[in-house]
């Protein structure tokens, strides 16, 4: 628990924010178990609850909005089907009859909307980012509601928000960002006023809206992102994200049996961990509560008494060098050979625009000098959307042969090694390549970025496993 605050001589509850994911969130006994753990901490802090849809709901709206913009109205009456039947459960196993009376005609409130948005995309065969936003993120509507009625059913003050009336964002759909000043405000007007009154708010994850009110979403995976949002804007002692996983590993523990739980990582650690291999975080999660320093928990709702992982401002100057290593399986590399004629910026601006025009980002890049080469890595699903571009923009110059053809390499894995210590640490490739050398794993291409906290190599997906583990061992992980 986080240490009370003394102000003025009176003891402050510390204030914070729980994220709870698709899968805590994801059957009335998980549901329960949220309540159960809410209901626990709640004896010495403020809560402010933050939920994602159950899980695969999203996944769900997302296709059956698509169907519906195809014409397909039999799909989309089915997932409606599926939508009503898993919530309805939920509410008939956890609601007292006093909340049923009150949230069922919502719950069916919003399966209506979810119909009338779809019989929409099928008419007019069209789904604009606008209308998606507000489709894929009823998931959360629907989850607010019901954590919300299972706290009152259990005697707790709850209240479901809807993000829309906390979070400011521009009007990037789909993956928009928030406005902090604004965000601030109505988050303190929202919700201040109930956790004056001891009420706990369940606010949607996901979502948030414009300046004119038209709802947006954070991005795939953006519930831990409202948490960071939320938790800075009230000025929250921490945030825990509740998943399922016990905390942030050493390596996926697919690969690496002996893997273990981080106990403790800097933000810039994090930030580079969730940005490859380990899916626990949203890429963009810390960077909200970065100023306001305020500690980040991965916490595990399936086994609520492991500590987890705490993310703090900068670790301590523990453990020199690498603390984790995270990979990538399904990656190509894509090498352009500008050959003489076209300068290496100029090469290097032109593939970037394409790249940033499909909205593709690179996982890892590398330059050779003497030759105009550039070398990039992204995943494999991207390929067939940059190759196009690329092969558009350059149509003139690889028709006269002035650059070479687009070099592909597919089946390529990108190992990562992390660690905010490595810095200043000499040594640490060179033990690296060492044990990858052992191995007789060879190393197609590296990359280190200035910051040294991340070096990462692109090898064979083939010899991924045995390179994780291999590096793993070399650095007694
Ligand atoms: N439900 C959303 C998704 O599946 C957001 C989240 O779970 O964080 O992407
Ligand atoms: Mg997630």
């Amino acid at each position: 628990m986080v240490k009370v605050k003394e102000s003025s001589g009176k003891a402050k509850r510390p204030l914070i924010v729980m994220k709870f994911g698709g899968t805590s969130v994801g059957s009335p006994e998980r549901m329960q178990g949220v309540a159960e753990i809410l209901e626990k901490h709640i004896r010495d802090a403020d809560v402010v609850a933050v939920v994602s849809a159950m899980g695969g709901a999203t996944d769900m709206l997302i296709r059956a909005a698509t169907q519906a913009s195809q014409g397909m109205e039999e799909p989309w009456k089915g997932s409606r089907q599926e939508l009503a039947r898993r919530h309805r459960e939920v509410a008939d196993k956890l609601l007292s009859a006093a909340e049923q009376a009150v949230v069922l005609p919502r719950l069916a409130e919003q399966v209506k909307h979810f119909e009338d948005l779809c019989s929409g995309f099928t008419l007019l065969r069209e789904i604009t980012p606008r209308g998606m936003d507000t489709l894929s993120s009823l998931g959360e509507v629907m989850s607010a509601t019901l954590v919300s009625s299972i706290l009152r059913s259990r005697g707790m003050k709850s209240e479901a928000v809807d993000a829309v009336e906390c979070i400011v964002t521009d009007d990037n759909f789909g993956n928009a960002s928030p406005l902090f000043d604004e965000t601030t405000a109505k988050t303190r007007q929202r919700l201040g006023p109930l956790l004056k009154d001891g009420v706990i708010p369940v606010v949607t994850g996901f979502r948030g809206a414009t300046r004119e009110g038209v709802c947006t979403t954070l991005g795939r995976g953006g519930s831990d992102f409202s948490a960071t949002i939320l938790g800075a804007a009230l000025d929250a002692d921490e945030v825990w994200i509740w998943t399922d996983v016990d905390g942030v590993m050493t390596a996926d523990p697919r690969l690496v049996p002996e893997a273990r739980i981080l106990p403790e990582i800097s933000y810039r650690e994090a930030i580079e961990l969730s940005y490859f291999g380990a899916k626990v975080l949203h890429p963009r999660t810390i960077q909200p509560v970065m100023h306001k320093k305020i500690p980040v928990w991965i916490k595990n709702s399936f086994n609520p008494s492991c500590p987890g992982t705490k993310i703090v401002p900068a670790a301590k100057n523990g453990q020199a060098g690498v603390k984790a290593i995270t990979s990538v399986k399904d990656a190509v590399l894509i090498t352009m050979n500008g050959r003489n004629s076209v300068s290496f910026p100029q090469l290097a601006a032109r593939v970037f625009n394409c790249l940033h025009l499909e909205n593709v980002s690179t996982l890892m890049v590398t330059q050779s000098s003497a030759d105009n080469v550039l070398c990039f890595a992204i995943h494999q699903a991207d390929l067939a959307r940059v190759k196009t571009e690329l092969e558009k923009a350059f149509e003139l110059e690889m028709l006269h042969d002035y650059v070479g053809g687009l070099e592909v390499m597919r089946n390529i894995a990108i190992v990562v090694t992390v660690g905010e210590n490595m810095k200043g640490t000499p040594g640490i490739s060179g033990r690296a390549f060492g044990a990858l050398g052992r191995k007789g794993i060879n190393i197609i291409a590296i990359a280190q970025g200035s910051s040294e906290l991340s070096i990462s190599f692109a090898i064979k997906s083939s010899d991924m496993k045995e390179a994780v583990q291999a590096i793993h061992e070399e650095f007694q992980l």
